[in-house]
């Protein structure tokens, strides 16, 4: 090709050239593309119309596979104190401690026998004192009873087996009525009044008893300690697991 023809092909690609460049430029910050702009510009739109919807994240809708852990070898279940303090007030009468006239720790006694429950005393007060169901359960019990004044029996599941507990020395006439349904923490009465007929003439206290099953035993005392394997020691249900 001869030189002085050359000059115009050249110039025309160089043109050719800049305006392909110019067309192919990159328009995202141009007001000319109207997806990426705001078309009232008067006002910000809120940062909530800005957000992502995670839920269409591939990567978050990918299946999470999560180990099995092993199966627990406690029990998780946290019981209610029937009444406030109640690990602190068991002071005198113990589980399982044995009584009678002569030795007992309570004077006057009238008792004998090895005690078949735990003793939350609250002969300091004189304010209404709640009693609350210790665990969720079913009322089977709520009457005055010879011996307690008014007492209410709860069924619970302790340690995965059917249990009757015994709420003893409640006033008689402020019982959760029988049958009925509790909840953990409800509550199902009030100590009945120190030394009256509310508490069958005994000191202010709670007396808690735990019979394992669901055959009713009221007795406040057995005669051989051998019977007290029918019963479980109240406190036992608040000791600290221990750490593994
Ligand atoms: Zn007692």
């Amino acid at each position: 090709m001869p030189p002085f023809k050359l000059y115009p092909t050249l110039a025309v690609i160089g043109m050719l050239a800049i305006v392909s460049v110019f067309l192919a430029w990159p328009k995202q910050n141009s007001p000319e593309n109207p997806s990426l702009v705001s078309d009232d510009n008067s006002s910000p739109q809120p940062y909530t119309t800005q957000a992502l919807p995670f839920t269409n994240s591939p990567l978050l809708n990918t299946p999470t596979v999560i180990p099995a852990s092993p199966a627990p070898t406690v029990s998780p279940v946290v019981f209610v104190e029937p009444v406030e303090s109640f690990v602190q007030r068991v002071m005198k009468k113990p589980f399982g401690l044995y009584v009678d006239p002569d030795n007992s720790p309570v004077q006057p006694e009238r008792f004998s026998g090895y005690h078949t429950g735990a003793d939350a005393e609250f002969t300091d007060t004189k304010v209404d004192v709640p009693v609350k169901s210790i665990a969720e359960g079913q009322v089977r019990s709520a009457r005055r009873s010879n011996g307690y004044g008014g007492v209410v029996v709860i069924e619970h599941v302790i340690n995965d087996q059917p249990h009757l507990v015994i709420y003893g020395h409640l006033d008689p006439t402020r019982l959760i009525k029988e049958n009925s349904s509790v909840t953990a923490g409800e509550t199902i009465g009030y100590l009945g009044r120190d030394k009256s007929a509310e508490t069958d003439g005994e000191r202010k206290h709670l007396h808690l008893a735990i019979l394992s099953g669901t055959k009713l035993d009221l007795r406040g005392y057995v005669s051989n300690p051998e019977e007290l394997i029918n019963w479980l020691n109240p406190l036992d249900l608040y000791t600290p697991l221990p750490t593994p």
